[in-house]
């Protein structure tokens, strides 16, 4: 009797998938994770090799906690990972311990990681549910179909200086970040009239690299001049510190600040025994741009689907990023997922098309909200006058913690159902 052999799978040629994902930092390898886990092909093109350096400042909150979670990635401390209980802020001479709220949707701690560990933990999770993941590939423009003008692949070239080459898919997503070459070349330019933060950030040895809670500097300080931005101090509990500090384009300094000479600055009228000083420095000061609040838009146009960075999906409010790249992501896989199982292409255009609209059902309002946040805001007076007359007030500051970090239950106490409802309201033109 001849043994029976289960026929094996058609492969797709290698260069050719059902989704092509370009960037695989969290909005990509998550998107990607939730493709190859529906069963699709996915080829991850990503132009640096793992594990890589990010600029962040490398906090979590629970948002970030629950997306990992939801991957069936451990976040245990014996797989490195270092837990915090929530965010001290530092303002108006007083600092308050706000303990992350304990809600049903969210856990009550948040995470660090470098970005080095994190983003390679994310890109071998996708690549072991099933996604192809080539590392070294640049993508250097759009494939168009030349009768409709939509994108039907990529052009890459490889790190080893190899030819360049065309990859195909039914459908492409822009995951390559802040600066998004990709949409770029499809015709989508960051929008003026939406916020944008710039940060630097370093590592300091210190002996506070095991502080359990996130540190937030509200007010920057050079003796009694108040200096624009805002700060932060997260211990990496690798006997380093993530020091550093950001400013948001609706600041009168944005734009025609030192950032390298203000963090100095700050940092000098901090107490010694922190070490926060040159000598203890252990990376170069290192800065990058943070798009908020849907910079970029449409989020779909003629078969590219922006997720993350690259569809300016940075909180407004606080300036986190990781979990709204995660967040997006699996909400794009599953309108590809749906979109790719419809056998007419009117339906399939019909369910990709609707992907603007689910990421404003899941943000929209907030991030409207959001803007208006970072406008006053960028007042320093207002600024000043609204830490002062908060700081003192730990139940005030417990509802702000909720709205800046975007925690709350659907059905919860009566500060989440102002925070949900205000999102609601919010004016949030699609
Ligand atoms: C100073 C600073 C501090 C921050 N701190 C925090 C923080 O503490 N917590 C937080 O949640 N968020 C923070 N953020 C925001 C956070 O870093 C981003 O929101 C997050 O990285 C977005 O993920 P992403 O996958 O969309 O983009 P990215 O992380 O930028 O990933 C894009 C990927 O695409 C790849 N790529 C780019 N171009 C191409 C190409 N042409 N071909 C192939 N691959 C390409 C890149 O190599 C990269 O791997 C910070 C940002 C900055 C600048």
């Amino acid at each position: 009797m001849t043994e029976h052999v289960p026929p094996t799978p058609k492969q797709p040629p290698a260069g050719e998938a059902d989704v092509i994902v370009v960037g695989a930092g969290p909005a990509g390898a998550t998107t990607a994770f939730y493709l190859a886990q529906s069963g699709l092909d996915v080829l991850l093109l990503e132009k640096s090799r793992f594990p890589r350096e990010k600029v962040c400042g490398d906090g979590l909150t629970p948002r970030a906690v629950k997306t990992l979670v939801n991957m069936g990635i451990s976040v245990s401390e014996q797989d490195g990972w270092v837990r915090n209980k929530g965010l001290r802020v530092i303002g108006a001479g007083k600092r308050l311990e706000l303990p992350w709220p304990e809600l049903a949707s969210y856990p009550g701690y948040g995470l660090v990681r470098t970005r080095h560990d994190l983003d390679e933990t994310l890109a071998r999770r996708a690549q072991q549910t099933g996604a192809r993941l080539l590392e070294g590939v640049t993508v250097t423009g759009p494939v168009l179909d030349e009768r409709t003008g939509r994108i039907t692949g990529v052009v890459a070239k490889a790190a080893d200086g190899g030819e360049d080459r065309n990859y195909r898919a039914r459908v492409v997503v822009a995951a390559d970040g802040n600066s998004s070459r990709l949409s770029v070349a499809m015709g989508l330019r960051k929008r003026d009239d939406r916020p944008l933060g710039v940060a630097v950030r370093t590592y300091y040895k210190t002996p506070r690299h095991d502080d359990d809670y996130l540190e937030s500097w509200l007010d920057l300080w050079d003796g009694d001049r108040l200096l624009p931005g805002y700060g932060w101090i997260f211990g990496m509990g690798n006997g380093t510190s993530n020091v550093g500090l950001g400013l948001l384009n609706t600041s009168a300094a944005f734009g025609h600040t030192d950032y390298h000479a203000l963090l100095r600055k700050w940092l000098e009228g901090m107490p010694a025994e922190w070490g926060y000083t040159e000598e203890n420095r252990t990376q170069p000061i290192r800065g990058a741009a943070l798009p908020m609040g849907f910079n970029r838009t449409p989020h779909y146009h003629q078969g590219l689907l922006l997720v993350g960075d690259a569809g300016g999906m940075v909180n407004p409010f606080n300036g986190e990023g990781i979990a709204y790249a995660m967040e997006s992501g699996e909400i794009l896989a599953r309108t590809i997922v749906q979109a790719l199982a419809r056998s007419r292409r009117t339906e399939t255009e019909r369910v990709l098309a609707g992907y603007p609209h689910a990421l404003n059902q899941a943000y929209g309002g907030y991030y409207a909200l959001g803007r208006t946040f970072v406008k006053l805001i960028g007042k320093p007076t207002l600024m000043h006058f609204a830490t002062k007359h908060s700081m003192g007030r730990p139940a005030l500051m417990r509802f702000a913690l909720k709205l800046l970090a975007n925690l709350t239950d659907p059905r919860g106490d009566a500060s989440d159902r102002l925070v949900n409802g205000l999102s609601r309201l919010a004016p949030n033109p699609e």
